[in-house]
């Protein structure tokens, strides 16, 4: 395909060629049916097929235990923000909450809306440069569970290692969910938007512990209740179709490939290439503490805003798509997913050391 470019969004991200490919086809006719993907009732047995394949294939690829359960929600990852204190923080108990960027800020703020939130470790000074160890703060002892982001999307840090407590975690994992593999029975509840790991915008997972489910309080909206999704299926109501089609062939893609031990691998490869770009001059500077760095979005700045401006321009039209950073810390930033091709990190680099060359600071 000639006319692809490498796409290095951080969201909406790069789907597997191969993925599309079958979509394009599907979407007008899935499997004999006559009838297109996105058309078919979510009643069919066509359908139903795909979601329960797309389910058992993140279980087996995930690990998720027996004791979980897994939803196809709407409302994007920001809807879980509020339906998680919603659903499992009762008036006058507390949580946790690591507050490590953008992400876990919102998160904060809706989680006060319903009950106390505790926050021992902030890196906001530091423009939320780096994600803290074990030991760099002190959990609550009455905290309901422990809240964390993963990977930080836009400021390029990720947790090596998750918090060590016995309190149940809750990871909103939108932008690393399979990129490595995760211990889910120390989680109550793992939350990922599809559109940057698993697939096209529009769908939801969450992975909650089943004894949860019952303790949502009863005078929520039905719609806004774990439990309602959980018992149906997530067929409570009509579910995002087209884009838990996509997921499943996403995941399909990913089996085929090795599953998450060969996409880490490859990830730490692909992030290994960039790093070593960034480190080999003071030329380019990441923004992320080299022991908080993230494998899936790689934050850089330059020596100044115009030649930041100029490196995103001359790269874009080398068919270097998608590397302006977000607005909140500028700069540049590579977002190389699960899905992002190795040769797209290769001719980044290469990029990098002629616009250097070209380009003296
Ligand atoms: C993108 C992102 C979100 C927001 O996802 P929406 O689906 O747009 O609500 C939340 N958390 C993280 C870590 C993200 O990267």
């Amino acid at each position: 395909m000639a006319d692809r470019i490498f796409n290095f969004s951080p969201g909406p991200a790069v789907l597997p060629l191969e993925v599309l490919q079958q979509a394009a086809i599907d979407i007008v006719n899935f499997q004999n049916t006559g009838i297109g993907i996105a058309e078919i009732s979510h009643r069919s047995k066509e359908f139903i097929k795909v979601a329960e394949t797309t389910e058992q294939l993140l279980r087996e690829l995930f690990e998720i235990p027996n004791n979980y359960k897994v939803l196809f929600l709407q409302g994007g990852a920001s809807s879980q923000f509020f339906m998680i204190p919603m659903n499992l923080l009762a008036a006058g108990k507390k949580a946790t909450y690591l507050n490590t960027g953008a992400w876990s800020k919102k998160a904060i703020k809706e989680a006060k809306l319903f009950g106390e939130v505790v926050v021992p470790f902030s890196s906001e000074e530091q423009k939320f440069n780096r994600v803290p160890v074990n030991g760099d703060y002190t959990i609550d002892k009455d905290s309901e569970y422990v809240y964390f982001v993963s990977n930080n999307t836009i400021y390029g840090t990720q947790f090596k290692e998750f918090p060590k407590t016995e309190k149940m975690l809750i990871s909103d994992m939108s932008s690393d969910i399979l990129s490595r593999k995760v211990d889910v029975s120390k989680f109550g509840l793992i939350f990922a938007g599809a559109q940057k790991n698993l697939g096209p915008a529009g769908v939801t997972i969450v992975i909650i512990r089943e004894d949860l489910l019952d303790r949502s309080p009863a005078n929520i909206p039905t719609m806004l209740k774990y439990k309602t999704h959980a018992e149906k299926d997530s067929m409570f109501n009509t579910p995002p179709c087209f884009s838990i089609y996509i997921v499943g062939e996403v995941l399909k893609w990913l089996k085929k490939n090795g599953g998450i031990s060969a996409m880490d691998e490859v990830n730490k490869e692909k992030a290994g290439l960039l790093y070593a770009a960034i480190d080999e001059s003071s030329y380019y500077r990441g923004h992320a503490e080299p022991a908080s760095r993230s494998l899936m979005n790689i934050s850089f700045n330059l020596a100044t805003p115009e030649l930041e401006a100029k490196f995103i321009a001359e790269a874009t039209k080398a068919g270097l798509n998608g590397l302006k950073g977000h607005r909140s810390i500028g700069g540049c930033r590579a977002s190389i997913y699960n899905a992002f091709p190795r040769e797209g990190v290769v001719k980044l680099v290469n990029f990098m050391r002629e616009f250097k060359a070209n380009n003296p600071a």
